[in-house]
């Protein structure tokens, strides 16, 4: 008999996650009998798509703490930041351009492309930004969000938590200290929201992103949360058109991704605490089993101070590439990023100082709801088996384990 082709283990719920089936199952009917357009309001079949739009929206609202008329629906985490950060500036813009630059916006070097890359095409249209260096340990406090701010800041955006490392950032903290300062706070929280509890009133947050995909929803929907009193936080829309979200995100609702994004939202209010407790202590099984088993073995950013999903960590005498292919039937990411024809070190794991060699050697696992704890002890053999083979070809670690301490060494070309 041919054997059947077996999936790899799939330790990548931080890149996307799979459906959940009651999610499908609620989003069937909004393809079929339920097509109509939620703007359609002279008919049954319009008014049905807009119940559906309405109740995932009160589903999205009581995840984070907010009122339904606070959600906007968007396409993802991606377009809920571009709407928060470029629709936050041009209206918070320093009316008096000139003098003092537009305005100044504080974030982190290790944020996510969805968050740099809108500010830095903002820093092209006359703002200014600071980029908070993390420290070691990857977490961003309020202490040095209050360092960054300007008299002229308009807008603070800091993630909650890190995709690549898993760190929480002070979010909260960062909050209060941003309505204290009558600044603008968004959060990228895609990595947190669904995973952990949220409050956006006793968390003080202005602007919310959050991911469908992420959640175990459909790819393709997302939301932002806009404040709308204390204070009442206005954004310019990046889409003009149909005047659909409040005139926020012009264009037909995306119904039945809506439908399934509600129903997301809803599940992960309801297995949070139960899921959190499973994932935290299979997490901490890898870690432990693989710093235990495997030599020179590091769990990038802090200790404690990080979601229970997931893990990165980076091992010694192994490059990059080699680990990828050796641990090919584990999906999962690695922290060298193929741009194009080079092999760069992720950029969030450089930005704590790590060095090239242990941000290529290093691995992101993340587990979530489908994840067995089978799955995990078959991924820690794997690792352990392909660490250990690659080491036996390493002359750098015949060094290592003769005692010789490889930083000292000059090496010499001829
Ligand atoms: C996945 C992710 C995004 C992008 O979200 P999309 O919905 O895929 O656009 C943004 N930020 C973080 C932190 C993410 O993990």
């Amino acid at each position: 008999m041919i054997s059947s082709n077996k999936q790899p283990i799939y330790l990548d719920n931080a890149a996307t996650t799979r459906c959940d089936p009651r999610v499908v199952e609620a989003m069937l009917p909004y393809f079929s009998e339920r097509f109509g357009n939620a703007g359609s309001r002279n008919h049954q079949f319009g008014w049905e798509a807009e119940d559906g739009i309405e109740i995932a929206r009160e589903q999205a609202a009581k995840l984070i703490g907010a009122q339904s008329k606070e959600v906007i629906f968007t396409s993802g985490s991606t377009e809920s930041n571009n709407l928060a950060i470029k629709g936050a500036a041009e209206i918070y813009a320093r009316a008096a351009a000139g003098q003092m630059g537009r305005g100044h916006i504080v974030t982190a070097a290790h944020e996510h492309k969805a968050v740099l890359d809108p500010v830095r095409r903002l820093m092209r249209e006359g703002f200014e930004a600071t980029f908070i260096q993390p420290p070691a340990d990857g977490v961003i406090t309020a202490e040095m969000v209050a360092a960054a701010l300007r008299p002229d800041t308009i807008l603070v955006s800091i993630m909650w938590v890190n995709n690549e490392l898993g760190t929480i950032n002070e979010v909260p903290q960062i909050g209060r200290l941003c309505h204290e300062r009558e600044v603008i706070f968004h959060t990228d929280a895609t990595q947190w929201v669904g995973k952990m509890p949220t409050n956006v009133e006793t968390d003080q947050i202005d602007l919310l992103s959050w991911s469908g995909h992420k959640i175990y929803g459909p790819k393709g929907v997302g939301a932002l949360y806009v404040r709308r009193r204390k204070p009442r936080v206005r954004l310019e829309a990046l889409q003009d058109g149909g005047g659909q979200e409040r005139g926020m995100r012009s264009g037909t609702q995306n119904v039945s991704g809506i439908v399934g994004f509600g129903k997301a939202c809803e599940l992960c209010a309801e297995s949070m605490d139960a899921e959190g407790a499973r994932l935290l202590a299979m997490r901490t099984r890898l870690e432990s089993e693989l710093v235990k088993r495997i030599e020179v073995t590091v769990v990038n950013g802090h200790a404690t101070k990080r979601v229970p999903n997931i893990a990165n960590i980076s091992f010694g005498f192994v490059e990059g590439e080699s680990l990828m292919m050796g641990v090919r039937e584990i999906a999962c990411s690695s922290g060298s990023a193929c741009t194009s024809a080079s092999l760069e070190p992720s950029y969030v794991l450089k930005s704590l100082g790590i060095g090239d060699d242990l941000a290529h050697s290093s691995l992101r696992l993340s587990l979530g709801r489908w994840t067995t704890e089978a799955d995990v002890d078959a991924a820690i053999e794997m690792i352990e088996n392909a660490v250990n083979h690659l080491r036996r070809l390493s002359p750098l670690y015949d060094l290592h384990k003769e005692g010789i301490d490889l930083s000292k060494i000059v090496w010499q070309s001829h």
